[in-house]
């Protein structure tokens, strides 16, 4: 079920990323382009065809691709330290959050809230 993915709230307190992991546990689609398809299966040393059966799924509007999650919500590259399992590729949804798109109530869940430069 894809979670609220909208910019519903600004930044003003500023951000920060503090590496909470905190944006990777929640429930919700981390949709992915073609390009990034193939980033992230050269960097887990895959062919393509195979990283997208093992790792993504269709959405439900049948417009493209997210990564498939874990039974708790989190994304299936998310693991306790160290964290994103595919950091240097990862998807522009996980980098874009919280100051391109957000949710509302983000601040109360973001570790990187209000301690930060960027609006
Ligand atoms: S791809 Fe990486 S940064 Fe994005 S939600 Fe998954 S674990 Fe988090």
């Amino acid at each position: 079920m894809d979670a609220v993915r909208e910019k519903t709230e600004g930044t003003a307190g500023g951000f920060q990323c503090v590496r909470c992991g905190n944006c990777c546990k929640w429930p919700g689609y981390v949709r992915i382009g073609i390009e990034e398809t193939a980033q992230i299966a050269a960097v887990l040393g895959m062919a393509v065809q195979s990283f997208t059966d093992e790792y993504t799924m269709l959405t439900s509007d049948r417009r493209g691709l997210s990564l498939k999650e874990n039974d708790n919500g989190q994304c299936i590259f998310y693991e306790e330290p160290p964290g994103c399992r595919i950091e240097p590729v990862k998807p522009l949804q996980c980098r874009n959050f919280p100051v391109k798109w957000n949710f509302a109530g983000w601040e109360k869940e973001c570790g990187g809230s209000g301690t930060g430069q960027i609006k």
